[in-house]
C-alpha cells in the first residue's frame, strides 16, 4: 500500500461540519470569513510535520509529478495544522501549512482522503509560486487552482482504477449544486451520470 495514514489521538474534540471541501465558498464576504477562520485555527490548531501523519507519499508518483526534484524537501519542510472546527482538508492561505480535521482523517474514506492529500499537494505547490489559493473573480468549480488541483486527484484515481461514477461521488461535496458538480466534472473530463439525481438534493 502506497499509503500509511498514521492516526493518533486526533480525534478528541468536537468536529462541527462547515461548508466547503477546503473551507471555502463563493463570494467576498465568505472569503474574509474563511481567512478570519483560518487565522483563528492557526491558534488553537497544533502544527505538525506531515510526516509524523501521512507517510510514503515522497514515492507516489502523481506527487512527484507536481514537485519533481524537490519533493523530498517539500514534504519535510511541510506542516499539518488540526482544524478544530471541522471541514476537511485545505491549505492555510497565509502560511502555506495542510490544514486537515482530525475528523475526517479519522472518519472519512481512505480513498477520499489519499485524492485530497494529491488534491491539496498541488495547492501547496500554487501556493509556493505566489498564486492566490481563494482567487474570488472565479467560483469554486472554475478557479484554474482547483480545476489543477482536481485534476491531479483524477488522474490518480484513473490510475488507481476507479470508476467514473466513483470519481463522480469523489467530486460531489454536500454543499456543490448539480450545476456546480456538472461544471467541474466537465472541467476535469469525469462523466458524472448521477447530475441530476445530485441536482434535485
Ligand atoms: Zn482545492
Amino acid at each position: 500500500m502506497l499509503l500509511n495514514i498514521v492516526r493518533r489521538n486526533s480525534a478528541r474534540g468536537e468536529a462541527v461540519a462547515i461548508n466547503g471541501r477546503d473551507l471555502l465558498m463563493t463570494g467576498a464576504l465568505q472569503v474574509v470569513k474563511t481567512l478570519r477562520l483560518f487565522q483563528f485555527q492557526s491558534i488553537i490548531g497544533t502544527t505538525r510535520p506531515f510526516g509524523d501523519y501521512f507517510r510514503g507519499f515522497d514515492k507516489v508518483e502523481a506527487v512527484r509529478r507536481i514537485f519533481g526534484d524537490k519533493t523530498e524537501q517539500v514534504l519535510r519542510d511541510l506542516k499539518v495544522e488540526f482544524i478544530w472546527a471541522g471541514g476537511y482538508m485545505g491549505v492555510n492561505s497565509v502560511n502555506g501549512h495542510l490544514m486537515v480535521s482530525p475528523k475526517y482523517l479519522n472518519k472519512g474514506d481512505k480513498t477520499d482522503i489519499y485524492l485530497d492529500v494529491i488534491h491539496e499537494l498541488v495547492h501547496v505547490r500554487q501556493f509556493m509560486e505566489g498564486k492566490d489559493l481563494f482567487d474570488s473573480h472565479y467560483s469554486y468549480t472554475e478557479r484554474p487552482t482547483e480545476i489543477e488541483a482536481y485534476r491531479h486527484a483524477v488522474e490518480e484515481a484513473r490510475r488507481l482504477g476507479l470508476s467514473d461514477a466513483r470519481i463522480c461521488e469523489y467530486l460531489k461535496t454536500e454543499w456543490m449544486s448539480g450545476r456546480e458538480l456538472e461544471q467541474l466534472a466537465s472541467a476535469v473530463n469525469v462523466h458524472c451520470k448521477q447530475v441530476q439525481k445530485h441536482a434535485k438534493k
